[in-house]
């Protein structure tokens, strides 16, 4: 019997490539690929990119010269760009790169197996056009329902925000919505298949089929979600505060079943810089969106995003970022340092601040926020709260889940457990989780 063909995969940056490499996987797999960890033991090494920074996009060109000595042993490897970098470079990475066998672009799954079939015969090839219809998401396949406790679910693709460091709009094109009843079908066969919980997925859920009258908007979506039956909790990611309407402030309150956290990026707490970012909202307008969602849950958790160092960032406006945190108390940051981006508005703009000032302003953020998560973390010690298992922790010796919040959570307990949400009291806060036990009737 001959040997199933091997795939490596890896997956660079955000959830949207995240999910877009579960498709990836169930698409190889109808070409007989299995999933290999082992790089050196694959046939077909695939990266699926992210060029959000400069980082993010050099680390990819790192990896593309580990595989290039994989494939000098073995020229029969073939290896394949997918993602943001791809979407960019297109055909100029298959001229950079000679030993890479096909570029594929950020619409252009539903093309991947001919690319992979054109490889196996010899042919190099490049796709990366923009589709710019819904028609989109019927070419892309749905990754397998195999189940597992928790999975996306994609309701819109793209972005018409184009903040102005951000490349996404660049690589991704521009808004589009998944109708409703594609959502709803996807999320009754994970329902079916045993899922508990569905995150709906987007650059900017709020804005949900803005641009398709007819279509219910994200708070409606999130109504009929919260109706399929077998699915007991709802997250979203990600959410523009310029479009985080009353209507969808009021679903915390009134669906149970919605989970009490939301990831809510401010970018900066100066008002100059968020002009020059081109967010679409103040510092104050950002803190009455975080009122108005505390009044509605109580419990609510925020997480969100920041940028130091944007062009016109002084001290001043950095301080006014630090005083925003404090207000909002985020239970997690993710905080960047702001990297130009060559297409985008921002990186015409005269950058004054240096590295190290750059540097130094990010450690500072990251040292508050590092305090406020384990003051927040500890402040759950005592309390009962209601945890989804998602199954075994890294380490195997205990469960792992998350509460409603999102605070990942570790306690003794059967892996049989897993999809079932659970009251577990919290009885230690650590820095990057909380220790607990199961409450038992
Ligand atoms: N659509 C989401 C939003 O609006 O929040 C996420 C966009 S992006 C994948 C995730 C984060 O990367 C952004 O929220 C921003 O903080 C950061 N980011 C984007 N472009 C950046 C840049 N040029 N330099 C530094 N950080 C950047
Ligand atoms: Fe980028 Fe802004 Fe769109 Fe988010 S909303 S993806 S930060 S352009």
């Amino acid at each position: 019997m001959s040997q199933a063909k091997k795939l490596y995969l890896e997956t660079f940056g955000c959830q949207m490539n995240v999910s877009d490499s579960e498709k990836i996987v169930t698409l190889m797999k109808g070409m007989g690929y299995q999933q290999t960890q082992d790089p050196v033991e694959a046939d077909l090494v695939l990266l699926n990119t992210c060029s959000i920074r400069a980082t993010a996009e050099q680390r990819v060109y790192g990896h593309l010269g580990k595989f290039k000595s994989i494939k000098k042993a073995k020229p029969g490897l073939i290896i394949g760009v997918g993602g943001c970098v791809a979407q960019q470079e297109g055909e100029k990475l298959l001229k950079k790169a000679p030993f890479v066998n096909l570029v594929f672009g950020t619409h252009n799954l539903h093309l991947l197996q001919g690319m992979v079939a054109a490889a196996e015969a010899g042919k190099r090839s490049s796709q990366t056009d923009f589709l710019d219809d819904e028609k989109r998401f019927d070419l892309f396949p749905h990754s397998e329902a195999e189940g597992g406790v928790t999975r996306f679910v994609t309701v819109m693709q793209g972005c018409d925000n184009f903040c102005a460091y951000c490349i996404v709009p660049h690589v991704r094109g521009r808004e589009i919505s998944r109708s409703a009843a594609k959502v709803l079908e996807e999320v009754r066969v994970l329902a079916e298949a045993g899922v508990t919980e569905v995150n709906l997925l987007g650059q900017n859920v709020n804005s949900y089929a803005s641009k398709q009258p007819g279509e219910p908007d994200f708070p409606e979506l999130l109504r009929l979600v919260a109706q399929v039956d077998g699915i007991e909790r709802i997250r979203f990611t990600t959410s523009h505060p310029k479009d985080m309407s009353q209507r969808l402030i009021e679903c915390f309150a009134d669906l149970p079943k919605l989970a009490p956290h939301i990831h809510l990026p401010a970018q900066s707490g100066s008002d100059r810089v968020l002009e020059r970012m081109n967010r679409g909202y103040t510092a104050s307008q950002y803190l009455a969106k975080v009122a108005a969602l505390k009044e509605a849950c109580p419990t609510i958790q925020f997480t969100g995003d920041m940028i130091v160092g944007f062009p016109g960032e002084d001290e001043a406006a950095f301080l006014e970022t630090m005083a925003l945190m404090e207000e909002v108390q985020y239970a997690d940051l993710f905080s960047f340092i702001y990297s130009a981006r060559p297409g985008t508005k921002a990186a015409e703009y005269a950058d004054d601040a240096t590295r190290a000032e750059k540097q130094e302003r990010l450690e500072r953020l990251q040292a508050a926020q590092k305090k406020t998560t384990l003051a927040r973390n500890r402040s759950f010690e005592g309390t009962v709260q209601k945890v989804l298992v998602e199954g075994l922790s890294s380490s195997g010796e205990s469960l792992f889940g998350r509460t409603g919040g999102n605070r990942g959570t570790i306690f003794a307990g059967d892996p049989a457990l897993a999809g079932r949400v659970l009251d577990v009291k919290i009885v230690e806060g650590l820095q990057t989780l909380l220790k607990g036990e199961i409450v038992h009737d």
